[in-house]
């Protein structure tokens, strides 16, 4: 085991190489407040890459309802309660993880603490659909926000991991992550169908292939990202809920690289299940109407703070004019900046990409209509 950093748990871990860092990270931040469950990412990513003998069962991308939604069945809960002591603390101002991560706790003789999900795991892609955490009391609902009952949408594919457990648990060396873009691919010709990334990746983002005999996970839509171009699931999102880019580690984060701007200055976009200590690259605006005792243990402890951000963005006009560059673009946005009412786009050379006012006219019909002679109905 070599000694590595990861930032995301303010100290060093063990992992099972040493640190090695792409020249730049493929990274994507998903706003969980804008998702509608319309399950068009899904269907985007299925009909490009998963339509072949042996793949029907997998979805690269998948969107569950949390809190009773997993795919496949209980894949976080599962892993959350063979990880002991998830605890975080403040040290010389620092947020520290003082518990153990997948790597740190594996049993003797194994690299990582995982499990294999059975056939029937993932039988039920929806499960838990839309429903609540909770029940409403009578007439709670009509008196505004409460928080006795939610849910929300948590749309996920592979993390391309930093530190991806699936690479450590491959015992024939058949997983890489590309040094141009730290995208992780498994290597279909070495590949003996052992499964042991399926069994390693907490996130269950490798599936098998009991046709080809061989592991297969998301790929980032790489032809796409080599021409500058966002992966489908984040072209095709309706909600536009997904920015892709890639990020820089915290002490290089620069203020004009949206995805650096998110997730290291405003800290609005967190990483998932960070205590598993993988070093996750799909970061999440956290959702503002759940209760942060749930989502701390999803999202870590920043979440607090996040929310409070993003329930800050109309008086935070670079924030709001940031927003309003998801899915504004199907090429990946390098750089920005606000320029008035404006969010501009840009590739990485500052050449101009897009440009999104993110402050519209309101327009106010009169109720009845003289030309028409009719009364509208959608005036105040
Ligand atoms: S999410 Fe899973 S499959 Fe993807 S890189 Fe991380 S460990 Fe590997
Ligand atoms: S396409 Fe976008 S809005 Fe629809 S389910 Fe996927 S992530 Fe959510």
């Amino acid at each position: 085991m070599a000694r590595v950093n990861n930032w995301q748990l303010g100290r060093e871990m063990s992992y099972w190489y040493p640190e090695s860092r792409p020249e730049k990270q493929f990274a994507a931040v998903f706003d969980t407040n804008k998702c509608i469950a319309c399950q068009t990412c899904t269907l985007a990513c299925k009909t490009t890459w998963t339509s072949g003998k042996g793949q029907e069962y997998m979805l690269w991308n998948n969107v569950e309802t949390k809190p009773y939604g997993f795919y496949p069945l209980a894949w976080d809960l599962n892993l959350l309660e063979m990880l002991d002591g998830q605890q975080w603390s403040e040290r010389d101002g620092k947020t520290v993880y003082e518990g153990s991560t997948i790597f740190e706790s594996a049993p003797a003789g194994e690299r990582v603490l995982g499990w294999r999900p059975s056939d029937e795991d993932y039988a039920y892609p929806n499960v838990g659909e839309d429903d609540c955490s909770g029940g409403v009391d009578g007439g709670a609902s009509l008196e505004g926000t409460h928080d006795m009952a939610w849910f929300y949408y948590l749309a996920r594919i592979c993390n391309h991991c930093t530190y991806p457990a699936c690479l450590a648990s491959c015992p024939r060396g058949s997983i890489y992550k590309r040094p141009e873009d730290g995208i992780v691919l498994v290597d279909q010709g070495r590949c003996r169908g052992y499964q042991e990334c399926v069994r390693g990746c907490p996130y269950k983002k490798v599936f098998f292939n009991p046709i080809t005999s061989t592991s297969e996970k998301c790929i980032a839509c790489f032809p796409k990202i080599e021409q500058g171009l966002a992966p489908q699931c984040f072209e095709n999102c309706i909600g536009k809920i997904r920015m892709a880019g890639f990020l820089n580690t915290p002490d290089k984060a620069q203020a004009d690289n949206p995805l650096d701007y998110l997730v290291h200055i405003k800290k609005v976009a967190l990483p998932l299940f960070p205590q598993f200590g993988l070093e996750p690259n799909v970061y999440y605006i956290p959702p503002i109407h759940v209760p942060t005792t749930f989502t701390r243990q999803m999202f870590g402890p920043g979440v607090d703070k996040a929310v409070e951000v993003y329930r800050n963005a109309p008086n935070d006009p670079d924030l709001t004019s940031l927003l309003g560059l998801f899915g504004s673009t199907a090429q990946i946005t390098r750089r920005w900046k606000r320029v008035g009412d404006k969010a501009i786009g840009m590739d990485e050379h500052g050449k101009e990409l897009v440009s999104v006012p993110f402050r519209e006219p309101v327009h106010i019909r009169p109720a009845y209509d003289k030309l028409y002679q009719i009364t509208r109905t959608n005036c105040p």
